[in-house]
């Protein structure tokens, strides 16, 4: 096989390979099979459509046409699975009939003149118009998530866009004289074939970065969240005590915080059961929640104790807020009727660190218990 042909079947390999891989990684994904299945999606009608360059196939125009529409399709896949990565999605029906005009204008284009270079424009402009959606969704969507990688990646697929789109322009105004198709005869083209190899491995590599990116998210949130209640855990919620902590420190706002415990827990568990005790804890969390503010953070501390950050709250306003959560807690509703006894402490200067302030409403909680639970100490400041 001449080195041209050879190097086309090769870059159609490699992105076989990268759809097999795609495939592979959507039936281990759980919940975002769709992203993936699109991107294997994506790679396989690249390749496929380069494939159809590679001799013995490549003789006529219309495995060329056949290849053009296959790459377009391409494009509108990895278009929708960007979408879809970020939760959106786009109906089917925008692309098959996109697709389908494509289709029509290649037909009709045969009797035309000017046919071949309205061809190359249906090939330049489907897929022009399909990455300069995929670098919008990129600067739209991406980068809160990936505020250095979202802007090139953008900016690559807005690079490649322009080009197609002014390529599609000329061969609409000159005719597709000037052959800078991979499959044009001559060496020249050999460096094209090259680029492209390096420009899939890229895309490639930014398809996986997204994903990757995804998962380490994912993964950082489970480990500071506490999987019954759907509230931070301990660990997540000493993070940001800690930094609250070194942020009052260094002069800006200090804070307060609650300790919260479930009264006589143990009787409800031996009276209704572990699992009714583990409803009663979720209820719990959900009404700390729904009694604090949007800024405050509930954790559970362990156990059926919580432990909440009141960012930027005086004493006295932490004390008025422990109340709202008691009285939210103890206030009839379905489930079975549970409360709680709080200790409130606040920041001081004086504290060296966090567990001083986590010390002092500890202390608050067990004056409150000992003073018969269901109400709110209020640490010494
Ligand atoms: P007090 O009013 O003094 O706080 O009494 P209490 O019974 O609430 O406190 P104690 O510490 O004696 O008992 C806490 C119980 O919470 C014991 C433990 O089995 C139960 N518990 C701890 N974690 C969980 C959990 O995740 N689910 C359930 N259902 N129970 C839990
Ligand atoms: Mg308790
Ligand atoms: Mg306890």
């Amino acid at each position: 096989m001449p080195a041209q042909p050879l190097l086309i079947a090769l870059v159609s390999v490699q992105f076989f390979v990268h759809a097999l891989a795609w495939a592979m990684t959507a039936r281990m994904a759980r919940r975002w099979r769709a992203t993936e299945g699109h991107f294997a999606l994506f790679w396989l009608f690249l390749a496929a459509g380069l494939a159809l360059f590679v001799p013995p196939w490549a003789s006529g125009s219309a495995p060329r046409n056949l290849a053009d529409l296959l790459i377009i399709a391409a494009a509108m896949f990895e278009h929708r699975g960007l979408a879809l990565h970020w939760g959106r999605c786009p109906r089917a029906a925008g692309y098959v009939a996109g697709l389908a005009a494509a289709a029509a204008t290649v037909a009709a284009s045969f009797l035309l003149d000017n046919g071949h270079g309205v061809r190359v424009a249906v090939v330049c402009f489907g897929c022009g118009a399909m990455l300069a959606a995929s670098a919008g969704l990129m600067w739209r969507l991406g980068r809160a998530a990936t505020p250095f990688f979202a802007p090139v990646a953008a900016a690559g697929y807005a690079l490649l866009a322009a080009l197609l789109l002014a390529r599609g322009v000329q061969a609409l105004l000159v005719g597709a004289t000037t052959k800078i198709s991979i499959d044009a005869p001559g060496h020249a083209n050999i460096p094209l074939a090259i680029a492209v190899l390096f420009v899939g491995g890229l895309i490639n590599l930014a398809h996986i970065r997204l994903v990757l990116g995804r998962v380490l998210h994912r993964l950082g949130q489970q480990a500071k969240t506490d999987e019954l209640t759907g509230a931070l855990n301990r660990r997540g919620l000493l993070q940001e005590l800690e930094q609250a902590h070194a942020g009052a420190l260094q002069g800006r706002a200090g804070y307060a915080l609650m300790m919260v415990d479930v009264d006589h827990f143990k009787a409800i568990n031996d009276q209704h059961g572990h699992a009714q005790g583990d409803q009663v804890l979720r209820t719990v969390s959900a009404s700390l929640r729904a009694a604090l503010r949007g800024d405050d953070l509930v954790g559970r501390w362990g156990g059926e104790e919580f432990c909440v950050l009141l960012p930027r709250t005086r004493l006295a306003d932490a004390e008025h807020l422990a109340q709202r959560v008691a009285a939210r807690v103890a206030a009839p509703g379905p489930g079975i009727r549970v409360t709680v006894s709080i200790g409130v402490s606040e920041y001081g200067p004086a504290d060296a660190d966090v567990q001083a302030v986590i010390r002092r409403a500890d202390d608050a909680l067990y004056a409150a218990k000992d003073a018969g639970r269901n109400r709110v100490v209020v640490a010494a400041g």
